[in-house]
């Protein structure tokens, strides 16, 4: 890790490392009967206290201790948003030791890989994943025990394939008078790993330092401002990246917390927001797909929920536009990865621009936004060579920053950073303003005759048609101009749009070479844990359709 030299004269403020416990602390001290309202796998709803939550934390981390865990000693969970995954959040890091996420949408193959790369001691689990327990078990040898989150009446009859351990029987166990620790801010506190959609996926080791930095950073105007005055339902999974840091910035905001547990549909959710008086959410641009859907077709318009951060992947104007102008609901963009805790930007206006007309207040809302204080972010070409902000250049995106990995854990793949900036694989435009846009995922840009055509812009078209429900944009081989692009569509239910429609569409919006060259209509998107397209399955799956029709003149 760098150093830094010490100075002739250091200030004179008290020293107190940044430790996950004392967010709860401060949350239980100063919130305390600020309610946490969750969904249960179970079926029912629980509700309880900030003051319970840290109670019961504490306990967990008494509990932990009695079972050996030691300081660094990796503790992973396979649960959905849930107050007892709130309680492992706060315990497990709390106590000194790691919480390590695991995504349940994973392949079990995939599960007892970082299980068995992340050397977890013990696993908890929500009820329904047992079947994916006793199929990964077998598998991962380091695991001492598995928790069922569940109280001792959802415990399966003994003599089953496993060691289990019931959640509110360790609990119970539990001391009321147990202390947090106090140590090194710099010490792990929590795994995640990423969705690699290439080779086995690699971990980002957070610390309690970046994550309280974050969670700060979070829950600032600029960043996704939360407040003591909202209900907070995140929908984006505490499986994945923090749940994008909320159950830290919610608690030192002091806001009430709903979870929504299993049920993500569309009307699950409305019902929640309705019952709970939600006024602020987060989540990936096909959760909102969902939502709207639901509220439209039924009529329905929300009486408190007023904004949704929506990322993880790029949020097509279309659907930002129904959110705003139909439903009443302010959609702002965000942008952020696994490596970055997640947060690195958020679309937000400036005073400047609140006398901009609507519409072009807008196509700053579209972008992926501007920096929070803490990350730092460049463009630069193929030579590393840094481009200018101009909204035109376009360029690989580098970021650095307190709340950015230096190294994956246990340095798989190796140096990482390029001159002490991490390299997103995110190819990006900045504008003089500072507001980013992304363009594509390096990986997934089209180079068609030595031009980059970036695929994010021709699906946003495209989903901008009313017959069009999702749409992926790949690169297919072509004889004359490397690659060319093809739009593969999903179509709304009921209705329908020909190939030459949907291209004729594309007229006088892009450049004329950026006009795809075919549509394949099909009936689902392929979609990785995250939610995400998977673009490598599509190319695979289109890799026998041939392109050898005359391209669009370049
Ligand atoms: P993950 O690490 O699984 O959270 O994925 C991070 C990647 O998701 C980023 O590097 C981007 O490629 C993509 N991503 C996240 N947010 C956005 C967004 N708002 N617009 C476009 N791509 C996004």
């Amino acid at each position: 890790m760098t150093s830094f030299p010490p100075s002739p004269l250091m200030g004179q403020m008290q020293h107190q490392p940044l430790l996950i416990s004392s967010i709860i602390d401060y949350a239980a001290r100063h919130y305390g009967a600020t309610e946490i309202v969750s969904r249960r796998v179970e079926g029912d709803l629980h509700r309880y206290t900030y003051a319970d939550c840290q109670r019961r934390a504490r306990r967990l981390a008494g509990a932990l201790a009695g079972l050996g865990v030691g300081m660094g000693e990796r503790v992973a969970t396979l649960a959905w948003n849930g107050y007892r995954h709130l309680e492992l959040y706060y315990g497990v890091s709390g106590s000194g030791a790691v919480l390590h996420t695991v995504n349940p949408r994973l392949h079990p193959e995939q599960i007892a890989y970082i299980v068995n790369h992340a050397e977890d001691q013990y696993l908890f689990f929500d009820l329904g994943f047992l079947p994916l327990i006793e199929a990964v078990a077998p598998h991962c040898p380091t695991v001492k025990a598995f928790v069922l989150m569940a109280g001792r009446g959802h415990m399966p009859a003994a003599g089953g394939p496993v060691r289990l351990l019931c959640y509110e029987d360790l609990l119970d166990a539990g001391d009321d008078d147990y202390t947090w620790p106090v140590f090194d801010e710099n010490a792990a506190a929590s795994l995640c790993y990423t969705s690699g959609t290439t080779g086995n996926p690699k971990g980002a080791l957070y610390s309690h330092r970046s994550t309280v930095l974050h969670a700060y950073a979070a829950a600032t105007p600029n960043g996704l401002n939360v407040s003591g005055a909202d209900t907070v339902l995140p929908v984006v999974p505490m499986f994945h990246v923090n749940a994008w840091g909320l159950p830290y910035s919610v608690l030192l905001a002091g806001a009430k917390l709903v979870f929504p547990g299993p049920a993500l549909d569309g009307k699950s959710l409305y019902e929640l927001f309705e019952a709970e008086g939600v006024t602020f959410s987060a989540g990936v641009p096909t959760v909102w797909l969902g939502l709207v859907n639901y509220a439209l077709q039924n009529g329905l318009k929300f009486s408190t929920f007023r904004r949704t951060v929506v990322g993880g992947a790029a949020c097509p104007p279309a659907l930002m536009d129904t959110l705003i102008d139909q439903l009443d609901v302010q959609a702002i963009h965000a942008w952020g990865m696994t490596e970055m805790s997640p947060l690195g930007t958020v679309s937000t206006l400036q005073a400047k621009h609140l006398r901009l007309p609507p519409g072009e207040q807008r196509k700053i809302l579209y972008k992926q936004g501007h920096a929070l204080f803490g990350v730092d972010m460049k463009i630069v070409d193929d030579d590393g060579r840094e481009l200018p902000w101009d909204g035109i250049a376009c360029g690989h995106l580098m970021v650095k920053g307190p709340w950015i990995i230096r190294a994956y854990f246990r340095d798989e793949g190796g140096e990482v950073l390029r001159d002490g900036w991490f390299p997103t694989g995110d190819v990006a435009t900045i504008d003089a303003d500072g507001y980013m846009q992304i363009t594509d995922r390096s990986k997934d840009v089209i180079k068609s005759g030595g031009e980059w055509i970036g695929t994010i812009d021709l699906e946003n078209i495209a989903m901008a048609h009313p017959a069009v429900l999702q749409a992926a944009c790949i690169g297919l081989p072509h004889p004359k101009w490397d690659e060319r692009p093809v739009l593969v569509v999903v179509t709304r239910p009921g209705a329908q749009v020909s190939r030459e429609a949907l291209l004729a569409h594309f007229q006088g919006k892009v450049a004329k070479f950026w006009i795809p060259d075919d549509v394949c209509f099909v009936d689902a998107l392929p979609t990785g844990a995250t939610g995400k397209v998977q673009k490598n399955k599509l190319r695979e799956q289109f890799s026998g359709h041939r392109l050898d029709a005359p391209a669009k003149g370049k």
